[in-house]
């Protein structure tokens, strides 16, 4: 079986500085037809309120992917063997038209959707899951594991716009793309607006879990709360680099101290095996805020974190029903 899915460049012949870079260094489609996984790139960040520049996350994002090897040194996975798998490019955008950049990038993974793939993307700033919701949540809504520092439920900015990088998930709630009380927020730390800026997403039903809690209870625990939360229904994972401490990954643009480490945000992704996993994405990393491209290599690692997972879920069900 796998020798009929896409296989990365073999570093043994191609040295991994050397050729196109490609997410995971796997063969470019023009199309996610026939795919069981659709790796994406979404270069906008037409909804940063701070420090622009998540619009080359997707270029360095591929260019760090090439230290991922094939096997998963855990949970033993290898998702080139199990489901099939390609860098589909980067959706289409537009950065000087707010409204048209979420049109396209709807659009293009509608496409996506449409062609029975399992969308993984990399931003981008985190305004864009909103308009992948609408595409893969069009038909009923989702729910979301969220990792993050900031909630980004707030209302409007600058004089009632509705769209930035803090809105997305007031708005995919109020659009009916997500199902809040399958809403798990996880990392949410720092300095806020007003003392009820969280109060809306609770009231919702969201489940906010700041990062003092996640230190107290730890990984194990809160990724079992969080697996409850989603049960078996649809599940959309995002997950913004700002969650990582910005010693670990500075490269961001509204970065937060005392956030997780890499290996805990590995060990997270890791706890997701079981969920009904439909879309996930990587967003924020901004390249001119990185050093030596720390940044998008931890990007780069919860990307390939998050295809195990997903790969994995690929190949249970091609086992329980082989068509
Ligand atoms: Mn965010
Ligand atoms: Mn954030």
């Amino acid at each position: 079986m796998s020798g009929t899915f896409n296989q990365p460049i073999d570093a043994a012949e191609v040295p991994r500085f050397a050729g196109q870079a490609t997410f995971m260094r796997l063969p470019v489609a023009n199309t996610a037809e026939g795919l069981d996984i659709a790796l994406v790139g979404i270069p906008w960040d037409g909804g940063t309120t701070n420090r622009a520049g998540a619009r080359h996350g997707p270029r360095e994002v591929r260019s760090q992917s090439s230290l991922m090897r094939r096997v998963h040194h855990v949970s033993g996975t290898e998702p080139y063997s199990i489901a099939n798998i390609a860098d589909v490019g980067d959706l289409s955008v537009n950065p000087i038209d707010l409204m048209d950049g979420l049109r396209r990038i709807e659009a293009g993974m509608a496409e996506i959707v449409a062609a029975g793939a399992i969308p993984l993307a990399v931003g981008g700033d985190h305004l864009t899951t909103l308009p992948v919701l609408r595409a893969v949540a069009k038909t009923r809504p989702v729910g979301l594991i969220h990792f993050d520092a900031h909630s980004d439920t707030n209302d409007t900015y600058f004089g009632g716009n509705p769209y930035t990088h803090g809105t997305p998930f007031r708005r995919a709630i109020e659009e009916g793309l997500l199902n809040p009380t399958r809403i798990v927020q996880i990392g949410i730390r720092g300095s806020v607006y007003d003392p009820g800026e969280h109060d809306w997403a609770r009231q919702q039903g969201v489940r906010v879990i700041y990062m003092e809690e996640f230190v107290t209870r730890g990984a194990s625990d809160v990724m079992a709360e969080a697996r409850a939360i989603a049960g078996d229904h649809p599940t959309y994972v995002t997950f913004d680099i700002d969650s990582i401490d910005p010693s670990m990954a500075p490269g961001t643009g509204t970065p937060e101290v005392g956030g997780f480490t890499t290996r805990e945000a590995q060990q997270m992704i890791r706890l997701l095996d079981g969920v009904n996993i439909v879309g996930a994405d990587v967003v924020e990393v901004a390249p001119p805020f990185d050093l030596a491209g720390m940044t998008a290599l931890a990007g780069a690692t919860m990307m390939f974190e998050l295809l195990c997972v997903i790969a994995k879920q690929v190949g249970d069900r091609r086992q329980k029903s082989p068509t």
